[in-house]
């Protein structure tokens, strides 16, 4: 609908009504009208509204109500703008996901909000070369909302209709399965190596995906729009869930698929070793309610299978993982501890002068799967190498550790073995999928959302960093879009200088801010004190206040409280800069790379561990910096599509509506915002012949109603869209409801 059949401006000055002419008594005078005449505010009414700016009046309420019934009557996806919202049905609606459907939207004869139709808008700009060709859509939303069930159905989308378009694309001739297959086969393999089981979703992703999937040229005449490849980005795959889970969590869902095939496999040598330990064999899967669960590994191993991994190395993978599950059952002990008489903290300090001893079941059990020897493991566990002099007189020198530090180069090991199965998992998989020369891309980025926990630390400031980005990627680009319209069109528009998160990014990015202090530390190998880098931290507030607070409980647990858009998160201090720095021991790589498998000293072949000190030191801050900043400048060049993923209740059921709840979400993904910034803009837009049928009788001289959407006779005085009539219409709203009247017409400039 184009903006000049916009027949509002909400927060229109009441003063230019006095310029209306418009006679009080008119407004009083009483017709008769049919009943079908009368637009009734219902739930009907609300549920048939596809679009939350078409609301009428347009707040929090109506945007809650509206969402409500949809939801309600199946219809999950709402257009808010360009945006669209979709509220998880925790059901299936299989009517919604059909290949009919794929091609009613790509044929153009639907047109209702879908994620179909953002997919087809996409692939439609890509073909026909509208704008920038390239397209990203952002998939975003707290966790358990359905962020990537909403991208797999993108993918399918995506795949369908490229693969409709022209023939199967095939990467040579050792490949049965097309591109289109293969990228989709990559799917049930992250996912059992990148989701787990946690407290608000039982297949929660643990890492951040973009697929940018690869087409041809819009100028190749019949192979316009072809999909000829895709490659994959992950970020911040949340390793320390090897080795730690919170209650009521569960370990990656391959550990779990593997032991439950092997408990029940016959006559293999790991099988029987596994079923001889008997129930929960391995302290680091904690609920065997996993086990039970649907999950196969058959599943996962044919995706790889079809994906070009041979039998071979998907029998090394199984191996190196039921090895992780042997080291982490490894225990390390004093000889000479007295375990009964000592306290827990005693224990976890066991000094350095003590001597070590680790339990050799399991370590034999690991040593053997990874193709290493005991011994050799056992003193790379316990030692640790200093090195001291400069290039030319290097000398090494290898130190008992403390037993704490054991029990962290062993989880080090651990975490550093399956960080680098996953990385080589997703470069493989971008082996088989990606293609050298391709024309334009369509990026799907299924992220995860804003996170505040009761303890957050390092993995959420990266989180809530990337969601601040996102964030002013999205209102630069939804108010610079919509102003751009209005200029467009030739509407009396004065443009709006608003203010974004900037503020906020500075205190986390800028010179100096949060991420630049950590860094230090890091860089000039300081040993880092907690309560006084906090205070380094806190002393950003004098250049940004409003923006980074001290916390109540600074003395018991020193940290600082950042106020992002979506709302406040209380970082943790302590060991923030350990996990900034990520200290890989180089005794640890090497003794990887010696290993009889060939898989595994693979694996860590070319393998750099980060030097210890200086500029050039990457810590993860940085590299996920690094990252992110890569994936803005592919947002920048593209045409960004956003779908705002909400959970619509916090025990993840169908048909409840938690409204409170709900309400958060939208705040947090600033849908409310977006609402409110379209307030001071023309957000109701209604054809001229709705407006004649709600607003014909307090127009002066109005004729006879338009015969079409579009034709605009007896709406206008003197050719200009009678703005001040919408006004007195809000202002017996508002009455009404009894709010104040709208006071002024001044655009809000801040989003704040
Ligand atoms: P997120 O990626 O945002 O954490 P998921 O995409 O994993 O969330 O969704 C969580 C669960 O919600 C899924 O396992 C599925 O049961 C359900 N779900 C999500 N989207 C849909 C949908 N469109 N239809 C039916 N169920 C859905
Ligand atoms: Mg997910």
């Amino acid at each position: 609908m184009s903006l000049m059949e916009s027949i509002s401006k909400v927060n229109r000055d009441l003063s230019s009504l006095t310029n209306g002419t418009i006679e009080s008594h008119q407004l009083m005078e009483t017709r008769d009208y049919q009943k079908n005449a009368v637009i009734p505010r219902s739930d009907q009414l609300l549920k048939d509204t596809i679009s939350l700016t078409d609301l009428s009046p347009l707040n929090e309420g109506s945007v809650l109500g509206c969402l409500h019934q949809r939801f309600v009557n199946d219809n999950i996806y709402t257009n808010a703008g360009s945006t669209i919202v979709a509220v998880n049905p925790f059901k299936s609606i299989e009517e919604l996901y059909t290949v009919d459907k794929v091609l009613s939207y790509h044929d153009q004869f639907e047109d209702s909000p879908h994620i179909y139709k953002v997919g087809y808008e996409a692939y439609n700009r890509l073909c026909h070369g509208l704008g920038k060709t390239d397209q990203c859509i952002i998939v975003s939303g707290e966790s358990g909302s359905g962020k990537t069930v909403t991208a797999k159905h993108l993918l399918r989308y995506m795949t369908t209709v490229a693969n409709s378009h022209g023939e199967t694309v095939r990467r040579s001739s050792q490949h049965s399965l097309s591109i289109e297959q293969r990228i989709l086969e990559s799917n049930p393999i992250l996912e059992a190596f990148g989701n787990a089981v946690t407290q608000r979703n039982d297949n929660s992703s643990r890492f951040g995906k973009f697929i940018l999937l690869q087409f041809s040229s819009v100028d190749i005449p019949y192979r316009d729009g072809q999909m000829l490849g895709g490659e994959i980005q992950t970020y911040l795959l949340e390793k320390t869930r090897v080795v730690h889970q919170l209650p009521g969590e569960c370990n990656f869902h391959v550990f779990y698929q593997i032991i439950k095939s092997l408990s029940m496999a016959q006559d293999t040598y790991l099988g029987d070793q596994i079923q001889k330990m008997g129930e929960n064999p391995f302290t680091t899967l904690p609920d065997s309610k996993e086990l039970s669960c649907n999950r196969d590994l058959t599943e996962t191993l044919d995706a790889m299978d079809k994906i070009g991994i041979s039998e071979m190395t998907r029998n090394e993978i199984t191996r190196i993982l039921v090895g992780i599950l042997f080291l982490c059952n490894v225990k390390i002990s004093a000889l000479d501890e007295d375990v009964g008489k000592m306290s827990k903290e005693q224990d976890e300090d066991i000094l350095e002068s003590s001597v070590l001893e680790v339990s050799q079941t399991s370590l034999d059990q690991f040593a053997d799967l990874v193709g290493l020897d005991s011994s050799f493991i056992e003193q790379v566990l316990l030692h640790r190498n200093i090195q001291s002099g400069g290039s030319k007189r290097r000398s090494v020198f290898v130190k008992p550790v403390s037993k704490r530090e054991a029990y962290s180069r062993r989880d080090c090991l651990a975490m550093l073995l399956y960080s680098r199965l996953f990385e080589w998992l997703v470069s493989f998989i971008n082996k088989q999928i990606q293609c050298s020369t391709y024309d334009n891309t369509i990026g799907l980025l299924d992220i995860y959302g804003f996170e505040a926990f009761n303890t957050n630390s390092l993995e959420q400031l990266c989180i809530n960093y990337a969601n601040e980005k996102l964030q002013q990627h999205y209102v630069k680009h939804f108010l610079n879009d919509l102003q751009k319209e209005y200029e467009e069109e030739c509407i009396d528009w004065q443009h709006v200088n608003y203010t974004d998160n900037q503020a906020c990014l500075d205190i986390l990015e800028g010179q100096p801010s949060v991420f630049g202090l950590l860094n230090e530390d890091v860089q000039l190998n300081r040993e880092t004190n907690t309560e006084n880098l906090c205070d380094r931290i806190l002393e950003l507030s004098r250049s940004n206040p409003g923006y980074i607070k001290r916390p109540k409980n600074f003395m018991k647990s020193p940290g600082f409280t950042i106020f992002h858009y979506a709302g406040h998160v209380t970082y943790d201090g302590a060991d923030l800069s350990t996990k900034n720095r990520d200290n890989i021991p180089q005794e640890l790589v090497l003794m990887l790379q010696k290993s009889t498998n060939s898989f595994v000293s693979e694996l860590f072949t070319g393998f750099m561990v980060e030097e210890s000190t200086g500029r050039k030191r990457k810590t993860v801050l940085g590299k996920f910096k690094a990252s992110l900043d890569s994936l803005m400048s592919t947002l920048h060049r593209s045409h960004v599509h956003y779908i705002r993923c909400i959970k619509p209740n916090t025990c993840s059921v169908p048909s409840v509506f938690d409204r409170k709840f709900v309400h958060s979400q939208l705040m947090a993904c600033g849908i409310i915002e977006t609402v409110e910034i379209s307030k001071t803009g023309y957000p109701i837009r209604m054809p001229y012949n709705m407006f004649h049928q709600r607003y014909g009788l307090i127009i002066p001289n109005s004729k006879t109603p338009p015969d079409s959407d579009s034709e605009h006779t007896g709406c206008m005085n003197n050719d200009t869209i009678y703005e001040p009539l919408d006004m007195l219409y809000h202002k017996q709203l508002d009455l009404i409801s009894h709010q104040s009247p709208r006071k002024s017409n001044t655009p809000k400039r801040k989003l704040r």
